[in-house]
């Protein structure tokens, strides 16, 4: 009995390597739409890599976590298209090497901040240098949700995905994370892009995980309107962050408001260029000044841009 129900559990994961039953396409697309948040409070541009990855591993207790450690590097960088090559035996390691995983003592670090990874960029697009550190007793479990972290997937969404608060699952990757690293990666991703243009591009990879999948257009195209317009009532100064953020507990006033001012920005951007919702150059001229008057110095080069390209035409 067990095993015949072991076995049709899986065959219909092989069938149909998609999102758990319990999973609604809304539930993925709030994740989807999380991930895009840090934790101070404001969403974020995407980042990512442009180059070959060339890690070095090093530490306590190296023997018990390596292996683990640069396979989920590998799963993840993969599900990307971005190489790994492991540079850690060679004499010049630390010079060559653009990611560095450091397994520390357990007297290291802290209850709260078990593991760390810290992304460099000069710019908000594309990762120059990462460093990770991990607990000698708590590398096995980070590994997976560091990993994604050093591809450039920064938030801590709820839901079926290693990066989640409270995830069990640390051996592989969940479909969901498999999803986000493909649009993170893909030809129609541009390093910086804000959050409203790299939105439809996650809520497609989902689309294409989707049992039924002409519900689950339809189920995008609803999210992606109601987000747009709770993200208007959040700049507009009434309504609120993602729960989830509001959760992690380290949202501040000023994360908030400085999120107030991005999130201007980012919908001047989305009216300006049609992304998750109807182009509207007027819309996009009121979010923008919006923004700018909030200090955002994107907007601000962003409107003379608008600004000269009209008087050009105007010519
Ligand atoms: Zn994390």
């Amino acid at each position: 009995m067990f095993k015949s129900g072991a076995v049709a559990l899986f065959a219909a994961a092989v069938l149909s390597p998609c999102l758990a039953q319990a999973d609604t396409f809304e539930q993925g697309m709030n994740t989807m739409w999380e991930v895009l948040w840090h934790q101070s409070g404001t969403a974020t541009r995407l980042v990512r890599w442009d180059q070959d990855i060339k890690v070095r591993m090093f530490g306590v207790n190296l023997g018990a976590h390596k292996q683990h450690s640069m396979q989920a590097l590998r799963d993840a960088a993969a599900e990307a298209g971005v190489k790994v090559i492991d540079v850690s035996d060679r004499p010049d390691a630390a010079q060559v090497a653009n990611v560095s995983i450091e397994v520390v003592p357990n007297s290291s670090l802290s209850e709260n901040q078990p593991c760390e990874t810290r992304l460099n960029f000069k710019s908000e697009t594309t990762i120059d240098s990462v460093t990770m550190q991990m607990r000698d007793s708590d590398a096995y479990r980070c590994a997976y949700h560091e990993s994604m972290h050093v591809m450039g997937v920064r938030g801590h969404p709820e839901g079926s995905t290693v990066l989640s608060y409270f995830t069990k699952h640390v051996d592989s990757l969940e479909p969901l994370d498999k999803a986000m690293l493909r649009a993170w990666y893909s030809p129609r991703t541009k390093p910086g892009m804000t959050p409203f243009e790299v939105l439809p591009i996650l809520a497609d990879e989902l689309v294409g995980i989707s049992p039924d999948k002409q519900l689950a257009k339809l189920e995008r195209d609803q999210y992606l309107q109601h987000t747009v317009a709770d993200m208007q009532a959040f700049a507009d100064g009434r309504g609120d962050v993602p729960m989830i953020v509001k959760a992690c507990g380290k949202a501040t006033p000023d994360g908030i408001r400085y999120g107030r001012m991005e999130m201007s920005y980012f919908l001047g951007v989305a009216y300006q260029q049609g992304s998750s919702v109807a182009k509207d150059p007027g819309a996009a001229s009121i979010w923008l000044e919006r923004a700018a008057n909030m200090g955002s110095s994107s907007a601000k080069t962003r409107l003379l841009a608008a600004g000269g390209a009209q008087l050009a035409g105007n010519r």
